[in-house]
């Protein structure tokens, strides 16, 4: 049982990222105490099966002991090497390579920051360092998708399309454009894929056009919507719109901060779509969110650019923790048990899961089960006819995300009414039927 005082100072001192400041003031936080593999348990004892692997992170499950020693070990032999000045670490060079074996095509060149907004951040100056060696620095336009969330940062929030992470901020929004998203259940021209990959395609060209294609820098996507709902596009979607990119030689962002490492079934979500990006962003699963780090992808031909652009001058990008050995150490980790049987372990589950929910569809309360992988969500309706949506009942801090947690589940809810489910790739399948029994039942006293 956690001390009043503790509690208190949360409630004073600690600004807690997104959320009210003055209802955080009077709610508090509920604390977690401790947990392993899927399961939490909070400052009451209770224990709690994650089904959203912290924030869509710990792929490979709490506690796992393989990568509390590689970051102990770390810690004892070098804690800290910068990679300025010409200086390195063994563990952050070994894991460049190695995640460069692992990367589609040629993104042969990865450049480590803390988490996915400073890698989103670091891969629009690439971009404009890119056109401005590609001798086009009136190329600074960026365009991205409706829904989509690329973090939280001054700049790169911009490209994030949700507007509570504009309002108020001053945000650069008049060079970072958005085009409709996919959303399949709620596409104005329906459920049809062709009819959506036809209407992206279009809406692409369209704001390509109106801004002139010779000022448009990159086009930035994720492979599955996250933050905005878990949006699945249907299958084809990120090749078509990756198709005109190409087609008018404009940079192609694929932001797979919530995608990779297994979330979708494969390394890297792009990997079913059989393309190759020219950037790609990465983060949360890369260390399985036990360490902070982020690692974007450049393509030969991204990075040969820049670098001929640069000459001998310095690339002026970089952080004192870029590349942090003991981040690298526990990423290094994390790939051993992704190569040894965790992404089929997750791959099963997913299918288990999303069978699973499927079950879930005559519920009054479901209008659509989707995702892929181990990345799924369950939206609600109010009128399955009519799709409407079930509003603030789903929205953090109230009835069906409180429900849930009560009923022993941690799940996500989003304030549109729809449940997103991210639980670790070790899940047994016990685990997975629990998500699932514990939904309908938390869903059966929402009725
Ligand atoms: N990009 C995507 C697709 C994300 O889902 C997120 C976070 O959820 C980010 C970027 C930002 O990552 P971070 O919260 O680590 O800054």
């Amino acid at each position: 049982m956690l001390s009043n005082s503790i509690a208190e100072l949360d409630r004073r001192h600690l600004v807690h990222p997104l959320a009210s400041w003055r209802a955080h003031e009077q709610a508090g936080a509920r604390f977690l105490a401790s947990a392993k593999g899927a399961t939490v348990i909070d400052a009451e004892g209770h224990c709690l099966l994650d089904g959203f692997a912290g924030l869509w992170c710990v792929n490979a499950g709490y506690g796992q002991d393989h990568l509390i020693e590689a970051a102990t070990r770390q810690l004892r032999e070098l804690p800290y090497a910068t990679g300025y000045f010409g200086l390195g670490s063994e563990s952050a060079a070994r894991l460049a390579g190695r995640l460069a074996d692992h990367a589609p095509g040629d993104l042969n060149h990865v450049y480590f920051g803390l988490g996915g907004s400073d890698a989103v951040d670091s891969t629009i100056r690439f971009v404009r360092h890119y056109w401005q060696s590609r001798g086009a620095p009136e190329r600074d336009q960026f365009i991205s998708v409706a829904q989509g969330y690329h973090g939280s940062s001054a700049v790169g929030s911009g490209l994030t399309a949700l507007p509570v992470f504009h309002t108020n901020f001053g945000v650069p929004l008049d060079w970072q454009h958005k085009i409709p998203s996919h959303y399949p259940y709620r596409n104005p021209v329906g459920e049809d894929a062709q009819a959506i990959i036809a209407a992206s395609v279009a809406d692409l060209r369209g704001k390509i056009a109106e801004i002139g294609a010779e000022r448009v820098a990159a086009f930035y996507l994720e492979p599955i919507q996250g933050s905005g709902g878990v949006l699945v596009p249907p299958p084809g979607w990120v090749a078509a719109m990756h198709a005109v990119c190409k087609e008018m030689d404009i940079l192609f962002v694929a932001d797979e901060v919530i995608t990779a490492f297994g979330r979708t079934g494969p390394m890297f979500a792009c990997a079913d779509e059989g393309i190759v990006p020219d950037m790609m962003t990465t983060a949360k699963g890369l260390t399985s969110g036990y360490v902070p780090m982020s690692a974007a992808f450049l393509s030969d031909h991204v990075y040969e650019t820049i670098a001929d652009g640069a000459g001998l001058a310095m690339v002026g990008h970089g952080q004192t923790y870029s590349a942090h050995p003991v981040s690298a150490a526990v990423a290094l980790a994390a790939l051993d048990l992704y190569e040894g049987g965790l992404l089929e372990n997750g791959a099963a589950m997913g299918a288990r899961l999303m069978a699973g929910l499927q079950g879930l569809a005559d519920h009054p309360l479901v209008g659509e089960v989707r995702g892929r992988g181990m990345l799924a969500a369950v939206e609600l309706v109010t009128d399955k006819a009519k799709k409407t949506p079930l509003p603030a009942a789903a929205a953090p801090g109230t009835r069906i995300f409180d429900r849930a947690w009560q009923n022993g589940l941690i799940i996500r809810a989003f304030t549109q009414g729809v449940l997103g489910y991210a639980p670790p790739l070790c899940c047994t399948t016990d685990e997975i039927d629990r998500i699932v029994d514990l939904t309908r039942l938390t869903l059966d006293q929402t009725l």
